[in-house]
């Protein structure tokens, strides 16, 4: 189920990068398909994030649209969505997900996940300020600096120290792209510059990430195996198209409530 968990501790903070085993879509989508309505079958999906709620007992989990772009959704008490809300406008409730491609909230017992196959899954907390973020961070979202914008609202909502860890997502050794794209990219983000395992250009998402968010000031840690050649995450490249989504997920103990103190 996990490809990396951190269960809340001291802080209060849990932290997961979900893989491809324990759930119950078939085929192109097996198992554990977290991903969008319209592709793998509702029942399934929905029975999916069931199960996972229910291994780390949580509250239903706030997600949306993405667009590749840098618009970030603040949760509020408004916005904590029913358990099956994550379908969008294909779920039971048709309410459609908000546009954007990151969340932050400094709610307790309010999960945020983003979700990904082959792009760079983003989880961000000050555990001592009580605010958390999830950013999803592909070639055009972090060139377009959604990162920058997530790290920005988190510092609205009172963050100061902020830890970030990075989720399984494509290689620098496996990511091809166009000799033009790189040099686009590598103009905007020079350590996203690399070269794949068969001597073509491509781009280090990893690295990126890693660059943009350290000069933020933000501390980062990697649990980044790569999508495309691990058979137990879902790679849309691998896959051609056709394929499920793991999630980064992050949140706060919901007993952290009342003992947090802010700054
Ligand atoms: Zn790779």
């Amino acid at each position: 189920m996990f490809a990396f968990l951190s269960e809340p501790g001291a802080d209060g903070v849990g932290v997961a990068f979900t893989d491809r085993e324990g759930g119950a879509s078939e085929g192109a989508f097996a198992a554990l398909n977290l991903g969008r309505a319209g592709e793998d079958d509702p029942a399934a999906l929905s029975a999916n994030m069931t199960a996972l709620r229910a291994r780390l007992a949580l509250a239903p989990i706030s997600v949306v649209h993405q667009v590749h772009g840098t618009t970030v959704k603040t949760i509020t008490r408004a916005d904590l969505p029913g358990p099956d809300d994550w379908l969008g406008a294909s779920g039971p409730s048709r309410r459609p997900l908000a546009e954007a491609d990151a969340l932050v909230t400094a709610l307790p017992g309010a999960p945020l996940a983003i979700r990904v196959a082959d792009c760079v899954p983003v989880l961000l907390a000050d555990a001592r300020a009580g605010v958390i973020g999830a950013a999803h961070a592909g070639r055009r979202g972090l060139l377009a600096g959604v990162l920058a914008a997530t790290v920005r609202r988190m510092r609205e909502l009172g963050a100061t120290s902020i830890h970030a860890w990075v989720g399984p997502h494509i290689c620098g050794d496996c990511y091809e792209v166009p000799p033009e794209m790189q040099a686009e990219s590598c103009a905007i983000i020079p350590e996203l510059g690399a070269t794949t395992s068969w001597g073509t250009p491509s781009l280090d998402l990893g690295a990126g990430v890693h660059a943009v968010l350290e000069r933020d000031g933000v501390g980062v840690e990697h649990h980044d195996p790569c999508t495309r050649t691990t058979p137990q995450l879902f790679s849309h490249r691998r896959d051609r198209g056709v394929t499920g989504r793991q999630i980064g997920l992050i949140w706060r103990a919901e007993r952290g409530d009342r003992s947090d103190s802010r700054g």
